[in-house]
């Protein structure tokens, strides 16, 4: 650990959980120096939704090297990006009756973000974005602004400013409309909300504690957005490509956003890159108005579109990804109503789902009695205080429940020694 310690910024983080040197991956696994493997429910908190180094994609990507084919050609017109418009367009946007133009950004999820905000902001003449209670959206001075978590917002070091935070979807529970809220805070002009230009949500939130929206709360912002000419930005970073069973977190809904971003496991190889989908319109950009060296990385074009054509071509991927995240809620259902039917649930939707628990402390004790028997899972929400399962959807069903069994031990032990602190 010593190189790390001695020469990385203490702003690393990750790595503080699980601090071990990892050496190999392979689908859902991870293997140290030492030849130590775990389970991976963590797949680069969303990045590796097709695992790590997936043989087919990794193929295609080592024979695009061996021809020498262009690594980099800043925004220029190249075989692979043609082949991944083309690719993405037949696959996913066509089958599903949704028509957007790419603009590829800076290769990061943030980056998405601050090209969506900018281009709403650009379009409608307005500032002030929408965003809601523990929101994620990127950690760059305008995402950032979007982002509820404090502990990120802190570090801005100016203002965050030209963003109104509204409730979530059942940020009160389930008995308070939050979107009959927010009408009525944008119909009287004398709110004191400023009218905007966008509303960026998350359907289910990543980072936020895996708070999942129902259809009817997202179809009603929609409308909401429609009555008071407000843009839509779906943030599909974390909970698109397949995360929550169909390729957009939003599909089953049947709503049509003005901008969608993706980021995190668009590659589908774990390699930066970054996209805006913009409805037609809204496509009011100058050449270069938006600008930056890496938008459109040639070999995340080759990937995503090996991974798109591999996965994405029938229903049979999804399908897949349905059954497991049922798979990993029943096992989870059992541990709740096992350890805590009190003071336990589940959260999350599809194969974006976790267990909060009473607090952060119960849930990072959790995550590092399960890492010593071999399972790399991370906290999420609010005060950390959900352990969340976001392993890639390739995961077998073996592993699966090797994970839930490692999961089953850490609750009972860290659940039972909290019962004993009571007791005593
Ligand atoms: C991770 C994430 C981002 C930011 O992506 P980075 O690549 O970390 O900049 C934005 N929005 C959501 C929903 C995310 O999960």
């Amino acid at each position: 650990m010593k190189t790390f310690e001695l020469h990385e910024s203490g702003v690393r983080s990750y790595c503080r959980s699980f601090p071990v040197v990892f050496k190999q991956a392979r689908g859902a696994e991870l293997t140290t120096r030492e030849g130590k493997t775990y389970i991976d429910f963590l797949a680069g908190a969303g990045t590796l939704n097709y695992g790590h180094n997936h043989p087919v994609l990794k193929q295609a990507l080592l024979d695009y090297i061996e021809a020498d084919g262009i690594t980099h050609g800043l925004d220029m017109y190249s075989e692979a990006k043609e082949t991944f418009l083309s690719t993405f367009d037949r696959l996913i946007l066509k089958p599903r009756n949704m028509d957007y133009v790419m603009q590829f950004t800076g290769p990061t999820g943030t980056n998405a973000v601050e090209a969506a905000l900018k281009l709403a902001r650009k379009v409608t003449g307005r500032n002030n974005i929408i965003s809601f209670t523990n929101g994620f959206h990127g950690c760059s001075i305008g995402a950032l602004a979007a982002t509820g978590n404090k502990h990120h917002r802190g570090a801005a070091g100016v203002p965050l400013t030209d963003v109104s935070r509204m409730p979530y979807a059942n940020y009160f529970g389930d008995k308070v409309n939050t979107i009959a809220m927010m009408d009525k805070l944008l119909t009287d002009p004398s709110s004191g909300v400023d009218k905007p230009a966008a509303v960026i949500v998350e359907v289910v939130q990543g980072e936020g504690g895996l708070n999942a929206a129902s259809a009817e709360w997202v179809r009603k912002l929609e409308k909401l957005c429609r009555k008071h000419e407000m843009l839509l930005i779906i943030d599909d970073i974390q909970a698109g490509c397949g995360r929550t069973g169909t390729f957009f977190s939003f599909e089953e809904m049947g709503i049509k956003p003005d901008m969608i971003t993706l980021s995190k496991s668009l590659s589908g190889y774990g390699l930066p890159f970054a996209m805006v989908l913009l409805r037609k319109e809204l496509d009011q950009w100058k050449p270069g108005e938006h600008n930056g060296t890496f938008r459109g990385n040639n070999h995340a074009f080759v990937t995503a579109a090996a991974a798109i054509e591999h996965f994405w071509k029938d229903d049979e991927f999804a399908n897949s990804v349905k059954a497991k995240g049922k798979r990993i809620a029943d096992g989870m259902n059992k541990i709740v109503r096992r350890y805590g039917p009190d003071s336990l649930f589940v959260k999350g939707r599809g194969m974006m789902i976790g267990i909060s628990c009473p607090d952060g402390d119960t849930a990072a004790a959790i995550c590092r009695h399960a890492f010593a028997n071999g399972l790399v899972v991370e906290t999420s929400g609010a005060h950390s205080e959900v352990v969340k399962c976001l392993c890639p959807l390739i995961i077998s069903e073996e592993q699966i429940d090797k994970a839930m069994s490692i999961l089953d031990k850490a609750f009972a032990a860290v659940m039972s020694d909290q019962a004993a602190t009571q007791a005593s």
